[in-house]
């Protein structure tokens, strides 16, 4: 039940400090999975109408009778009256709540535009919660482009659940992150084959799910940006696991395995649970990962997923990383990635975008992983790209969707190499 780390690891290496212009989305977009995943939320965006066209353009295709999510638009001049706007918004969330009796959490979401900076939501938050209480849960948090990227929006907003949930004294594994419910049922499933029995899961689905927390808690992280939360469990006592990171065979049986300790399963019935779908995991990724051999990546920070997928690609797929960015480095988070991945590529964190373009330009790496903004002009360039945001949205972890990791990062090699044939033709 061993995970060996490197003597090469990556812990220790110099890791280059970016601080200059960054191309990620902002915190907002973490809404479009996190609505789907508990179920009986609402995420009401406190905004301007740029808020609320990223999230009808990039949400937009999800159909739904009553939308749970919307946005609260403030215009320029409510700058003049913020008490007004304080009040105007507790009378939009009284009327919300009372026409919708199905939302039982309500997350105020603030963003970047001065007026809403300057708006109290934690204060809003707290005089509704006790006027809607015990039916509906009021939490607010930040998904403003200034203050985060990306996937740092779920971070915020399970960190605000923390400090609401009940205590307790069980001796329980809390697994944390928003993950398809369909992996999420697979996690569970091999916990319990395990004999892993009492575990929850953060976000629960529902506001009742009975989620309580307390010092006999231990919490394993399911995603690399979830460094708030993490803090934001420690006070409330729980205690962290540190793993790598499920993603693909060898990642999935290290985050297993250290879980597994923790709860003193022995060897033999590890092993006897885990080989069939470790080798499952094996195959699929050795087939999905025929093109990825001696190939090179590159990195350009983005969702904080890119350490453990530079480790997935480079020790199970053999791939090269030339560099490996990231938008904040938690050692706490991703200490066990880094001891296993090889040295070699150049770590950065952080994002000085037009520097970083140049190496990447220098280097032209077979493959790179990057977001939205700038695949096209690299595609543009001639470099192969794979939009950052799609490993969030897809289902890749733990053992059955290893293959399929290794797949989305096959598959804009083959279609470029099957673009040259036709060219070629
Ligand atoms: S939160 Fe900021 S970055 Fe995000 S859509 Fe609104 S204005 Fe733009």
């Amino acid at each position: 039940m061993s995970a060996p780390a490197s003597a090469t690891g990556c812990r220790d290496v110099p890791v280059l400090a970016e601080r200059g212009q960054h191309e990620v989305f902002c915190g907002l977009t973490g809404i479009i999975w996190l609505h789907r995943k508990i179920q009986d939320a609402f995420f009401l965006v406190v905004g301007s109408r740029t808020c609320a066209h990223l999230l009808q353009s990039a949400a937009g295709v999800m159909i739904f009778a009553e939308p749970r999510f919307g946005t609260a638009i403030l215009e320029e001049t409510d700058l003049a009256g913020l008490a007004d706007a304080q009040e105007e918004l507790e009378r939009e969330v009284d009327r919300l709540l009372s026409r919708r009796p199905d939302i039982r959490q309500l997350f105020l979401v603030g963003s970047c535009p001065s007026e809403v900076i300057k708006l109290d939501l934690s204060r809003a938050a707290e005089r509704l919660s006790a006027r809607h209480a015990p039916k509906v849960r009021v939490l607010n948090y930040s998904g403003s482009g200034i203050e985060t990227t990306f996937t740092e929006g779920e971070d915020a907003c399970l960190a605000a659940m923390v400090p609401a949930l009940p205590e307790t004294d069980r001796r329980q594994l809390i697994l944390v992150g928003a993950l398809p419910d369909v992996v999420e049922d697979q996690a569970l499933d091999l916990l319990s084959k395990l004999g892993i029995e009492d575990v929850a899961v953060l976000p629960a689905r529902h506001a009742d799910s009975g989620l309580a927390i307390g010092p006999n808690t231990v919490f394993a992280l399911t995603q690399p940006f979830l460094g708030g939360t993490l803090a934001a469990l420690e006070r409330r006592g729980a205690r962290h696991i540190p793993a790598p990171f499920p993603f693909g065979e060898e990642g999935t049986t290290a985050w297993l395995t250290a879980v597994a300790r923790e709860f003193g399963v022995d060897q033999a019935h590890f092993d006897a649970v885990t080989a069939a779908p470790r080798a499952r995991a094996a195959r699929a990724v050795a087939q999905a990962a025929e093109g990825l051999r001696d190939r090179s990546v590159f990195f350009f920070p983005d969702s904080q997923l890119e350490i453990p997928l530079a480790r997935f690609l480079t020790r199970e797929c053999g791939m090269r990383a030339i560099e490996v960015g990231a938008p904040y480095i938690h050692r706490a988070v991703v200490g066990p990635e880094l001891d296993l991945l090889d040295r070699g590529p150049q770590l950065a964190e952080g994002q000085d975008v037009e520097r970083q373009l140049d190496r990447c330009r220098d280097a032209r790496p077979d493959l790179t992983v990057c977001g939205l903004g700038l695949a096209n002009p690299l595609e543009a360039e001639g470099l192969a790209t794979k939009w950052a945001i799609e490993l969030v949205f897809t289902p890749v972890h733990f053992y059955e969707q290893a293959g399929d990791l290794a797949g989305l990062f096959s598959r804009p090699l083959r279609r470029r190499a099957a673009l040259r044939l036709e060219a070629a033709e």
